[in-house]
């Protein structure tokens, strides 16, 4: 039988972070054709998710080490590979389609007209994300105390403990404004990134730029002004991002919303707190909900707890205070998880390990 390298590629990536399943309608072949030339998908699946030189890369394909340079500086460009420079010598990964591919279409110097369109169709006909994600935290001025905020739930916290900070503009919303369907008026420039998910943009690509955790920390006060919702990506030994989504934009959000219990797909320590003697039954809460946890039946209120994801977006637009968010039982706190239970987001900490040679930090 033919070799069919695109459904290879497909299985492959299927296997990293959130996967590329299979739609049943080839949506996700035709944005592989569209990516990878066959030279190209021939080189990604002599790659992994580890950080190799290129004269591995070489050596595994039979290419020389200045065909197989070629053709991973081309993927490079088209965002199919993370890229790394290590004391003078070309480090390169399989980027998975999120967090990989799809984000790296921002970065593109000659982006294809054709790829938004193809991505979106897929997105939102067939894709089915296989793995757990981001953490929601909400807004912290809608917690109902502060000090008692576990520190891997508290985003300033998380900021303060990192040097390496970057800012990117949103890809989620970068790809909706190429189709024309952004609608929201906030600024696109929300996106931060810690370590090596930092470095490699701005590095590597010239995407971004280096912030203090003053401005980082002026970045997540916007947000919560702007009703952004706060995720975070990373495993027990590394946060690796604070994305600060729109609900209308954000593609895991998107996603979320056609779930029948979104609550229970994100990871989420907060459960939705409400008071009947205060509200009024004008609607706003359940306006803004971005999972629509929230109706009402008459003047009745309803709350869906396992489509709430803990945001604390219904807190902020209810100006009777009758909304809370709940920090949850301590049976059931959700602590980061541990490597083997998280593949989103490779860590920074494993990309690391993979320059050091003898023990030597190459970073
Ligand atoms: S009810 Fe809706 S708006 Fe309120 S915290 Fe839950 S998901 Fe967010
Ligand atoms: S915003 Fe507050 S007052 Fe209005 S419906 Fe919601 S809980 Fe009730």
């Amino acid at each position: 039988m033919e070799r069919d390298i695109y459904q290879e590629l497909r299985e492959r990536i299927d296997q990293y972070s959130v996967g590329m399943s299979a739609s049943g309608s080839g949506k996700e072949i035709a944005i592989l054709r569209r990516l990878f030339s066959e030279e190209e998908a021939l080189v990604y699946l002599a790659l992994s998710r580890r950080l190799e030189p290129v004269r591995s890369v070489a050596a595994k394909t039979g290419m020389s080490e200045k065909e197989a340079a070629r053709i991973l500086e081309r993927m490079k460009e088209k965002g199919l590979v993370f890229p790394k420079t290590s004391r003078g010598e070309k480090y390169y990964a399989a980027a998975p389609f999120m967090h990989g591919f799809f984000e790296h279409q921002l970065y593109r110097k000659d982006p294809d007209p054709e790829l938004p369109r193809l991505i979106e169709d897929y997105l939102t006909g067939g894709f089915f994300p296989r793995t757990r994600t981001l953490r929601t935290i909400p807004i912290r001025a809608e917690l109902p105390d502060h000090k008692k905020v576990l520190p891997f739930d508290d985003v300033r916290e998380i900021i303060r403990s990192k040097d390496r900070i970057g800012l990117f503009e949103c890809a989620c919303g970068h790809h909706l404004k190429t189709l024309g369907l952004r609608r929201c008026t906030h600024s696109g420039e929300v996106c931060i990134a810690f370590d090596f998910y930092a470095e490699y943009p701005i590095e590597e690509a010239g995407v971004g730029r280096w912030i203090s955790q003053a401005e980082a920390l002026n970045v997540v006060e916007y947000a919560e002004e702007q009703g952004l919702v706060h995720q975070v990506g990373g495993d027990a030994r590394n946060v690796e991002c604070v994305c600060n989504c729109c609900p209308d934009c954000c593609t895991i959000l998107r996603f979320l919303k056609l779930l029948p219990n979104p609550g229970r797909v994100l990871s989420s320590n907060y459960t939705p707190g409400f008071d009947g003697e205060k509200c009024t039954a004008c609607g706003a809460c359940v306006k803004i909900c971005p999972m629509k946890a929230l109706r009402l039946d008459g003047e009745t209120m309803v709350t869906e707890t396992e489509r709430c994801i803990g945001c604390g977006l219904c807190v902020s637009a209810c100006t009777h205070g009758a909304r809370t968010v709940l920090l949850k039982p301590d049976g059931v706190i959700r602590r980061p998880p541990s490597p083997e239970k998280y593949t989103f987001m490779r860590s920074s900490v494993d990309f690391w390990a993979d320059l050091a040679v003898d023990g030597t930090d190459r970073r």
